[in-house]
């Protein structure tokens, strides 16, 4: 695997408190912070704090730690967001934007937590 880290990525520069974010969990390996132009009504981004540029890069390369602590961030922000169907809510969609056919902005791993509102059709049809 042979992944470049841009360190100057506009999450890198959150990370280094080099600019501001609206933080809703941190944690010792991850950050959850609501996307500066949210989608929905809830649209919080949940990023490693390692230098991973995708999750393929993530999962291939980052502890098990960092693997535990990402996940369990995932759900802690399901929960507090109460999207989680589990606990009576209405539902939410994960999604991770990857690389130049899933149109990454940032090369920063995130993982976008959509809920709030009916969210459509995961994909518009092709053509
Ligand atoms: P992606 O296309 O998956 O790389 O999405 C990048 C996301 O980062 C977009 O939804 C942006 O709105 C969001 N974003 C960019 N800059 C910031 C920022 N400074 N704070 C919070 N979210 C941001």
């Amino acid at each position: 695997m042979a992944y470049a880290y841009d360190d100057q990525n506009i999450f890198a520069k959150i990370l280094r408190g080099e600019i501001p974010n609206d933080t809703v969990l941190e944690t010792g390996h991850c950050l959850a912070f609501r996307d500066i132009a949210p989608q929905a009504p809830d649209h919080v981004l949940v990023i490693p704090k390692g230098a991973y540029v995708t999750y393929d890069h993530f999962a291939t390369e980052a502890s098990d730690a960092e693997i535990l602590d990402f996940a369990r961030t995932v759900g802690r922000i399901c929960d507090m967001l109460g999207v989680s169907p589990g606990d009576g809510g209405a539902g939410y969609r994960i999604i991770a934007n990857t690389g130049a056919n899933g149109v990454q902005d940032v090369p920063h791993l995130h993982v976008h937590i959509l809920g709030g509102r009916v969210l459509g059709r995961m994909l518009p049809k092709a053509g």
